[in-house]
């Protein structure tokens, strides 16, 4: 039975005397505070926050942070204020406990949000204090260790919670030996017959490999007393956590997980690291592209050593770790082990853990700028998890989603109807572009539009898999029904010609053609031939019967109308506008495209009816259409304003704009403008005519 006496022993070694009476006045605080109450198991309630802050004396964490494990569960289980905490022990104690108490209020009932929302919490804590989360961490593992009292259903979800939150994070800070023991009791609970079986099949197989353990053991020894290195050669166990995940995850035999062998040698300084690497080196053979140093570059949560794998006797495979005393304090305890250094009076970071302490110092000095705490929950979160974003709704709920997700992500995992409708977004309330990659912490808005559709570029930038299987299939559906209704209205311009329409084809020839052409339904061919994959011409010939031979050459013109979308598109190359005389190019897959009448691009095809067809413009067309025009005028101040002007006061919509001076007097402007039709592009050339200095304008065309 653990007791304050016995930690109050233990402490001294560590801490000076007034610090320890300190942690002893919060233990009897602590002990009156929750007098009365117990635990699950029928103990005294308070052995439960001793037990926590002899997890952080095994940390040698400092007086504060074993203040605040005794005192962490007084505001949330004995309705004492935290001002009487502050009276009593100072303001940073009660803020710990403060910090302490409010992750343990959070809820994580559903799953990804609640995850966010948890760590959303989890890093404000941090932003006051990172003792919190260390606190927190060893509140946990106590419970852990003491989850058997509880109902089934309440272990499960703490046991979960703990593999999916507390061992990411453990590991994230570097504190190895919590996160072990996290996982493997969190394991046991969730899965108590696997466990037990990977842990009965571990002690057969340790068994039996007994003697080869220690006989590899006495050769390494035997080796780094040959060459006259110091160093402790222990046998390394993998814990069940971690190789259940090995079977599953990587989908390895029990066998081929436990025939590995490993080791871990401990020295006195980095230099000695590598001498032993080379002793080990040249005792066995080292298996090639194994060799990792992490020592010259520490993984991310600063952890630091050699490993190597060798050919051991009888070609067994060998692991071995190489660290210092120092690394293997880090790795063990992580940002923990901060504390360790700090209170030995190290001050300047140097050699092996330089590294280590370099994050712990940015996670220290951030928390000091708190001020705007936002900021640091920022870094600290891309930290913990650098592939996802979290961003919130207007409302403040969080979402989670991949690093990289833009507006439109966004809306899709809000709803697919709001991804379907969206038309523009506001990231803190500015208006942004959707294709804008989302950055942690932003509230992001989406403004929609009844009627709205996805638009074909969304492709380009979103990366969450709903979202492109959502705009994916929208387009699917928009364009087919575009393309009915484009197929329609050209095999009925054909069918016109000989006084006929698709209405007026007796059914049983119609029905007789879809299954020549083998398909289902007269949609389909009617898509087919929006599409451009088949010729209205051909298909009417064969609706009509057989003495329909002689077609008439001089059939009306289609008319655009502007709301074909999908299927019909304006040439680039010649960008024509409403009035100008125009013809239709039908390419297979991608419908038609309207290019002007005396195009170059489409001269040689102009006279085949089969690739192209007459159009004209429809009464009502709608929409607004590009053109390029050139504008010659005299170098003169604010020119592009005066033009920009011209082209407003007509009502014109300048696109793009871009000027090469062509000699000290003369400009050449380029100017892309948004025009409804011919007569709107006359007012509008009209208007720059009048402006003093313009020699000449021409629209221009391929
Ligand atoms: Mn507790």
């Amino acid at each position: 039975m653990p007791s304050i006496d016995a930690l109050a022993d233990r402490l001294s070694t560590y801490l000076g005397k007034d610090q320890v009476n300190l942690v002893r006045r919060a233990y009897f605080y602590a002990e009156q505070a929750h007098d009365g109450q117990r635990r699950r198991s029928g103990e005294a309630y308070v052995t439960h926050p001793l037990a926590v802050a002899n997890i952080l004396a095994d940390m040698h964490m400092d007086h504060q942070s074993l203040m605040a494990a005794m005192l962490h569960d007084v505001i949330e289980d004995t309705g004492i204020a935290k001002e009487a905490l502050c009276a009593q022990f100072g303001e940073t104690v009660a803020e710990l406990v403060d910090g302490v108490s409010k992750l343990t209020q959070m809820n994580f009932e559903t799953k990804a949000e609640a995850q966010a929302e948890n760590f959303q919490k989890m890093a404000m804590a941090m932003a006051r204090d990172i003792r919190v989360i260390l606190v927190k961490l060893a509140d946990r593992l106590h419970n852990m260790r003491t989850l058997e009292v509880l109902s089934g259903e309440k272990r499960r979800r703490i046991a979960k919670e703990t593999l999916e939150i507390y061992a990411p994070i453990a590991n994230r800070l570097g504190m190895h030996s919590i996160r072990i023991e996290f996982e493997d009791l969190g394991f046991k609970a969730m899965y108590p017959m696997r466990s037990s079986r990977i842990g009965q099949a571990v002690k057969r197989a340790r068994g039996n490999r007994k003697e080869l353990v220690n006989k590899i053991e006495e050769s390494l020894s035997h080796c780094l007393a040959v060459d006259g290195i110091e160093g402790e050669v222990s046998g390394r166990q993998k814990h069940l956590y971690g190789i259940y995940k090995k079977m599953r995850g990587k989908r390895r035999a029990f066998n081929e997980i436990m025939d590995v062998y490993a080791f871990r040698i401990i020295v006195d300084k980095v230099d000695t690291c590598y001498r032993v690497l080379g002793a080990v080196h040249n005792l066995y053979k080292p298996l090639p592209g194994r060799f990792k140093d992490y020592i010259a570059i520490p993984k991310a949560n600063g952890y630091q050593s050699l490993h190597t794998t060798l050919f051991g006797m009888h070609g067994v495979p060998i692991e071995i770790q190489i660290r210092t005393r120092e690394m293997e304090e880090m790795a063990n305890n992580g940002i923990a082990a901060h504390w360790l250094y700090k209170s030995n009076g190290d001050e300047q970071p140097k050699g092996t853990h330089a590294r280590a302490r370099q994050w712990v110092k940015g996670v220290l000095e951030m928390q000091q700028r708190a001020g705007n705490s936002l900021e640091f929950i920022e870094s600290v979160k891309i930290d913990l998890f650098p592939d996802e974003v979290y961003v919130f709704t207007p409302k403040g709920r969080i979402m989670e989603l991949p690093k990289g997700s833009t507006a439109v992500d966004f809306a899709y995992a809000v709803h697919t109807d709001v991804g379907n409708s969206c038309i523009a977004c506001r990231i803190n309330r500015r208006l942004a572009p959707l294709s804008e990659p989302l950055q942690s912490g932003s509230t992001v808005e989406i403004v929609s539009a009844p009627g709205a559709r996805p638009n074909p570029a969304w492709l380009n930038f979103v990366v969450t898999g709903k979202a492109r299987t959502h705009i994916r299939h929208a387009l699917k559906l928009q364009r087919r029904s575009e393309s009915i209704s484009l197929g329609e209205r050209l095999l009925n311009k054909v069918l016109n010609g000989f006084d006929s329409t698709l209405e007026k084809i007796p059914e049983d020839r119609v029905q007789l053609i879809l299954a020549e052409y083998r398909v289902e339904v007269i949609e389909d061919l009617l898509e087919d031939i929006g599409l451009g994959n088949r010729m209205a011409y051909v298909v009417a010939r064969r609706l009509l019967t057989s003495d329909a031979e002689q077609l008439p050459s001089s059939e009306g013109p289609l008319a655009i109308r502007g709301t074909e979308g999908l299927v019909l598109s304006y040439a680039k190359c010649c960008t024509p506008i409403p009035g100008d005389p125009i013809v239709g190019h039908l390419s297979a897959g991608k419908g038609m495209v309207v290019h002007l009448d005396n195009c170059r691009n489409i001269s040689e095809l102009r006279h085949n009816p089969e690739k192209c067809i007459q159009l004209s413009w429809a009464k009502d067309v709608t929409g607004e259409f590009n053109v390029e025009l050139r504008v010659e005028l005299e170098h003169q101040r604010g020119l592009i304003a005066l033009l920009a002007s011209s082209v407003n006061a007509a009502d014109g919509n300048i696109e793009k704009i871009s000027m090469d001076e062509r000699d000290g007097r003369i400009s050449v402007v380029q100017l892309v403008v948004s025009v409804h039709d011919r007569v709107h592009l006359a007012r509008v050339i009209r208007k720059l005519r009048a402006l003093t200095g313009v020699i000449r304008i021409t629209r221009m065309r391929a």
